[in-house]
């Protein structure tokens, strides 16, 4: 009987871990720059939060949960995303009382969903996001589209287009709603029949559909943008306007809506412009939620964040043909000639990991030949063998792999050596 992962999860092997963890720094040195601390939420919550909190009409809710009950006959749901654990934490912990507001949070870590599983579009992945909580100033909205933003520029990606739309107040989705529903009703019997359920429920997700995404239909719907009342126009000129003096290009999409139902204000994407993308080319979706914390227990308190996921952002990579310097070193490889030398390589690499240069040896006890070639194939930046007579003048021959140079170096000098080499 053999194994395999399950569909639309994966392994990721040494070799490619070095990527990610090459990713997960640089989202770990911005989040730290731009001061959103981490937080860690349980990988499972209660069904009901992710209802309450992603929305009932979503697909996530409605098709893509790992929902299960436990012993104890309760449901719980493996999480889809994250911003709904964060605002539950939020208010469980009282955080609205912290005199410091916007609170700022990063997280990162698996995601789940059932969905089709396909290039890009995984049922267990790796999202980076960040919220901050407590703030309506739209300087905020700037600081977290150049947070996503430079996160993929300092992996290396050029060809991003940030995508900007304004989902209005609850007075512009209402009278925004009332439009669709006029627009679509007649000829609704032409579309999806999850359109057809979103007609009363959420007509704005007809918007998102990507079943119908071809139907004219979609194009000549009613614009968010045509119905900003002032409040909500003024704060999206704001917006605009900081991005500006950050010097970030946008382009205004007036269909953009994101697949989440606690949005308004401010809804973002970032696309990959790159030929090689492929179909799907959404690597960042965010945007402001100012009713999620209310609508989960707490104080009404402003909110924006974003989610990328990791695989997304390697498949842009990939597409643009970006190598990450990724630092898996080798600083040395030892090669023992016999048991006594293999007891001073034993002893002489611990000494040089204690000093922060990495090191390997033969673990197989195989002739100098195969040492020679495994020390190739780890690509050691340096290689020293040692045998009887290394032994008896105690200092060995180092040989840098690259150039082909050597040097006599006395055992008690081989940590200074290598230090200024490396
Ligand atoms: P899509 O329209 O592609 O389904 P979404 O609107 O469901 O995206 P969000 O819930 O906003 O996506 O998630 C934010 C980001 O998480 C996406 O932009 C993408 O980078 C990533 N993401 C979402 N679903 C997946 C998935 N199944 N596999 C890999 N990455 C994903
Ligand atoms: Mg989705």
């Amino acid at each position: 009987m053999t194994f395999k992962v399950p569909r639309g999860t994966q392994d990721i092997l040494p070799g490619q871990s070095e990527k990610w963890q090459k990713i997960e720094g640089v989202m770990r040195h911005l989040s730290n720059l731009y001061r959103y601390a981490e937080i860690r939420t349980p990988m499972f919550e209660s069904t009901e939060l992710f209802q309450r909190g992603v929305g009932d009409t979503t697909d996530i809710v409605q098709k893509e949960m790992y929902t299960f009950e436990d012993r104890g006959g309760r449901s719980l749901t493996l999480r889809p995303e994250g911003t709904a654990s964060i605002a539950r934490s939020y208010v469980e912990h009282k955080m609205f009382g912290y005199p410091d507001q916007p609170v700022k949070v990063s997280y990162l870590g698996p995601m789940f969903r059932y969905e089709r599983s396909q290039k890009g579009r995984y049922r267990q992945f790796v999202q980076f996001g960040v919220e901050a909580i407590g703030s309506k100033d739209p300087a905020v909205d700037a600081e977290v589209i150049e947070l996503a933003m430079r996160i993929y520029q300092e992996c290396g990606l050029k060809d991003l287009k940030l995508v900007i739309n304004s989902l209005g107040d609850k007075e512009v989705r209402l009278a925004h709603r009332d439009a669709l529903i006029k627009h679509f009703e007649p000829h609704i019997g032409e579309f999806c029949s999850d359109c057809q359920n979103r007609l009363e429920k959420n007509p704005l997700r007809i918007l998102d559909c990507k079943v119908d995404a071809k139907n004219p239909l979609l194009g000549s719907a009613p614009k968010l943008t045509d119905y900003l009342n002032e409040e909500s126009a003024a704060y999206f000129n704001q917006v605009k306007n900081y991005l500006d003096v950050l010097g970030i290009d946008y382009e205004v999409d007036p269909n953009l809506v994101r697949g989440l139902d606690y949005y308004n204000h401010t809804a973002f994407e970032i696309m990959s412009t790159s030929e090689g993308f492929g179909a799907i080319t959404t690597l960042c979706g965010g945007g402001r939620y100012n009713g999620l914390v209310e609508d989960l227990g707490g104080p009404e308190t402003p909110g924006i964040g974003f989610g990328m996921s990791i695989e997304r952002l390697l498949l842009a990579l990939e597409a643009e043909q970006v190598e990450l310097d990724v630092d898996n070193q080798l600083d040395i490889y030892i090669v023992a000639m016999n048991e006594a030398a293999k007891e001073k390589a034993v002893e002489l690499t611990s000494s040089f990991r204690a000093k922060g240069i990495s090191a390997d040896i033969d673990y197989a006890n195989r002739k100098m030949k195969a040492q020679m070639k495994s020390a190739d194939r780890l690509q050691a930046k340096f290689v020293i063998v040692l045998g009887e007579t290394e032994l008896e003048e105690m200092q060995a021959n180092v040989k840098e792999m690259a150039t082909g140079t050597q040097e006599q170096v006395p055992f008690h000098d081989l940590v200074n050596y290598l230090q200024s080499h490396k």
